[in-house]
């Protein structure tokens, strides 16, 4: 095929073998945010790159070197949305919903648009189930995210496989004055330190701490320490947390050098992690951003929230073989009518049907096809059972009913007793 004609590198389809699998994580985890009071909202993918410049931050690796951003026909400069909390953040403050302190429990789910290297578990258009909380600024609150996610994994029978690492930055306050701390032990070592992390120094110093470059880390070893510097209400807020996570009984790891990518985070920062997906471990991130609302020209609004990645879940539910069995098969009965009588008497049927059983999945046989062909198809949509309509059937007013997996033998029921039958066979999701 010509290159013009294949999806652009490191965008993917979904094909539909997979989108099972993709509907039963994003309705898991629909269901649960619902049971927590949480809202969906639904942003547009597309903003001002000014929003993303000026809420992640001009020297972050999103800014610098992944935006996908174009030149719109009246001239503005318009970027294909990074990341969500954003323009999430915008849409509070467009339609003022955050005011007055009013607390919003907001979810999104979508695409998320990188130009990064593409391999396995990194592409250039992702998905992601975000979620952000205004206007509550406890730890109370940032257990709850944790916890939720916690709920998720166990839902999901990934729980075993995921490792929550925590950290605290502090307030803006305490993380500069640690920031200065940590340029002028680095500065002092400068020679030793990588390209990027020499870069860095310059633009983004607390990035260094989580270089992968053995050297660097080598450096960093009797570098400052954040922990030493968080102020009291940073301190507190974090024992705050600790305890609600120890007191629901969820384990962690303290990683004095978890920063996260992006500028915006204060106080807590949390991901979790597996070593299921080789190289891209993160399944889950997030934090508290205090001071982002007002950075962005709203009033001081606290704020805190995280972002899953959707490919990376879905590849551990693969990898752990953690796929429930049902939702493989997506067709519970399939009708197969013979001749044109058969094939209209089997219609208005199949639509009693629906009306009686609206969460039946009833397939009802297309393009005709002789016996054979068929009871082929029927057997190929992965259906429990299979029903006949042929001459025989219909002057009896009956259907054959035959099982397609071996649970016993064909039997005819009468056309009023179909819905009932059907009820007592087939366990409805
Ligand atoms: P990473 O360190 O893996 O690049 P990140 O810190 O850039 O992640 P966030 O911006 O916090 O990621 O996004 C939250 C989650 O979204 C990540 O933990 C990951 O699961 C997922 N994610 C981020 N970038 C990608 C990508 N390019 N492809 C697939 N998933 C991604
Ligand atoms: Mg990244």
């Amino acid at each position: 095929m010509s290159k013009s004609l294949q999806a652009i590198r490191g965008m993917n389809d979904i094909l539909p073998e997979q989108t099972p699998l993709w509907r039963y994580f994003e309705g898991t985890v629909a269901c649960l945010l619902d049971n927590y009071g949480y809202k969906q909202i639904r942003m547009p993918i597309v903003e001002f790159t000014e929003l993303f410049k000026r809420s992640i931050g001009e020297v972050t690796d999103i800014v610098e070197k992944e935006m996908y951003t174009f030149e719109d026909r009246n001239g503005d400069s318009l970027t294909l949305r990074p990341e969500g909390t954003a323009a999430c953040v915008r849409a509070v403050l467009e339609h003022g919903i955050t005011g007055g302190g009013q607390v919003q429990k907001l979810w999104y789910i979508g695409p998320m648009f990188r130009h990064e290297r593409p391999q396995k578990g990194r592409y250039r258009q992702f998905h992601q189930i975000g979620l952000e909380v205004f206007n509550l600024d406890g730890p109370d609150i940032d257990a709850e995210l944790i916890i939720m996610t916690w709920r998720l994994w166990g839902e999901l029978g990934i729980r075993d496989a995921v490792k929550l690492e925590l950290n605290s930055l502090g307030t803006s306050e305490s993380r500069g004055r640690y920031r200065e701390a940590l340029v002028e032990y680095l500065s002092a070592h400068h020679d030793k330190l990588d390209e990027d992390s020499q870069r860095r120094l310059k633009t983004n110093p607390l990035r260094v701490l989580d270089t992968k470059n053995a050297d660097t880390q080598a450096v960093l070893v009797d570098a400052p320490k954040m922990a030493d510097y968080l102020d009291d209400e940073s301190r507190a807020h974090f024992e705050g947390l600790k305890a609600r996570l120890d007191a629901v009984g969820i384990p962690y790891v303290l990683n004095p050098k978890l920063v996260r990518g992006l500028d915006y985070y204060s106080k807590t920062v949390f991901e979790w992690v597996t070593d299921k997906l080789g190289a891209q471990g993160t399944v889950c991130a997030g934090g508290r951003y205090d001071g982002l609302v007002e950075q962005m020209g709203g009033k001081p609004t606290p704020g805190v929230g995280f972002a899953m990645g959707i490919e990376r879940l879905v590849l551990m539910l693969e990898t752990l073989e953690q796929i429930p069995e049902e939702i493989s098969r997506q067709v519970d009965v399939y009708l197969c009518a013979f001749g044109e009588e058969a094939e209209l008497a089997g219609l208005a049927l199949a639509e009693r049907i629906r009306n009686e059983l609206p969460n039946l999945r009833l397939q009802v046989n297309a393009g005709a096809g002789s016996f054979k062909s068929q009871f082929k198809k029927a057997d190929k949509s992965g259906a429990l059972y299979a029903l006949i309509l042929g001459d025989d059937e219909m002057a009896q007013q009956v259907v054959g009913f035959k099982p397609l997996r071996g649970q016993g033998e064909q039997q005819s029921i009468a056309w009023d007793a179909l819905a009932a039958h059907l009820a007592t066979c087939v366990v409805q999701g």
